[in-house]
């Protein structure tokens, strides 16, 4: 039996996580769960999977949730920053699963890794924020982060078995988003409702939208990065819009070793929760008899300048990451509010990144520092 606490329990990955919990009771405990505001759906799963502690964004949905509670389900109830590292850090947990959004996840991260639980790591963001000191925090406390993310966790099961020194070279999947044959001329008449219509992929409205841009592989491109101590040179994004290659790795013998199945992101939350081991998902596998060709392609970078971002973004390091990430999530929201055309997520990438004054091996400070001025610069942009 292995003790659980969910960061992000309502958002995609998290009602993903606890479907297999539901599948193997026998398996999994949920000792504590967070979510941001959708106390309707929170309260459900709580009285379902009975939590001791929970944790909302604040004070007065903490309220909320205390008052949609029935019955004799009452758990410890938390709200803001703090109550999230509560969650993270729960003494009861085996395994942390940190599902939340954006750059929110980077505080509960280290209090997780700090009190020696497990990772799994489904926020990218805060890899891309703070890599370097996320990664030195966790070989020092002898923590595993285990990928949640589909590529890295394909990537992940990849290298299984594998010595790293053998490895040349990540192929780093993308399913090339909803844009993919639109010409360039056409992508300033795109609309949020054509950006939110993901082709394979049923996900949240922020890696919706970084799908649709490319941004989302950018940012998986920093976050391979350090996940597998590999230089940025060694990724190349491959579109595969069929996105049953999960990722590949290839070896200095020249074989290639890819990861497949169904688009669902089950299979990659389980590996992380139970890897080695292999739970019965009841997942189909790809009829490959009737798909008859997997496709692949290179990716357009004048149509999605999101790689080329994060490929200067690893060349530069420092604060360059976090400032990329930061003007990314407030371009996504107003995009997601209608106050800014998809073309202008680009623009605003691009000129905050243009205007930062990167700092060297930064610390923490530094790097929430540079997230806060890249998201005050993309604001006045905007
Ligand atoms: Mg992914």
């Amino acid at each position: 039996m292995k003790n659980l606490s969910i960061l992000g329990s309502t958002g995609s990955i998290g009602t993903s996580a606890l479907d297999i919990v539901r599948m193997h009771p026998d398996r999994f405990q949920i000792k504590a769960l967070t979510a941001a505001n959708n106390i309707l759906s929170f309260s459900k799963q709580i009285e379902e999977f009975k939590p001791e502690l929970v944790a909302v964004i604040n004070e007065k949905k903490a309220m909320e949730l205390s008052r949609s509670l029935k019955g004799s389900c009452r758990p410890e109830i938390l709200f803001g920053e703090a109550g999230f590292i509560e969650a993270a850090s729960y003494k009861t947990s085996d395994i942390v699963l940190l599902a939340m959004v954006g750059a929110a996840g980077l505080k509960p991260a280290l209090a997780a890794i700090e009190s020696k639980k497990q990772i799994a790591l489904a926020n990218k963001e805060t890899l891309v924020m703070a890599g370097e000191i996320i990664m030195a925090k966790a070989r020092e406390n002898d923590v595993p982060i285990l990928p949640v993310d589909s590529e890295h966790s394909a990537i992940f099961q990849c290298l299984k078995g594998s010595r790293k020194r053998d490895l040349k070279k990540i192929f780093l999947t993308a399913s090339g988003g909803p844009f993919r044959k639109k010409s360039f001329d056409e992508f300033d008449q795109i609309t949020l409702e054509d950006a939110l219509n993901h082709p394979t992929w049923n996900m949240g409205h922020k890696i919706t939208i970084d799908s649709a841009s490319l941004m989302n592989k950018g940012l998986e491109i920093v976050e391979a990065v350090h996940l597998f101590d590999v230089s940025h040179k060694e990724i190349e994004v491959i579109v595969h819009p069929q996105s049953i290659v999960h990722s590949m790795v290839g070896f200095k013998d020249g074989s290639i070793i890819a990861q497949m199945g169904q688009p669902d992101m089950k299979g990659a939350i389980s590996y992380a929760l139970s890897g080695p081991e292999r739970l019965d998902l009841q997942m189909d596998f790809p009829l490959f008899a009737t798909l008859g060709a997997l496709k692949f392609d290179a990716p357009d970078t004048q149509k999605f300048p999101s790689l080329l971002f994060a490929y200067e973004a690893c060349k530069q390091k420092g604060t360059l990451p976090a400032v990329m990430n930061a003007a990314n999530e407030v371009a996504v929201n107003a995009f997601l509010e209608k106050r800014i055309d998809f073309l202008d997520i680009f623009r605003l990438i691009s000129k905050t990144m243009a205007l930062h004054t990167r700092i060297d091996n930064p610390d923490l400070f530094s790097i929430i520092e540079a997230d806060c001025w890249a998201r005050d610069n993309a604001q006045s942009l905007i």
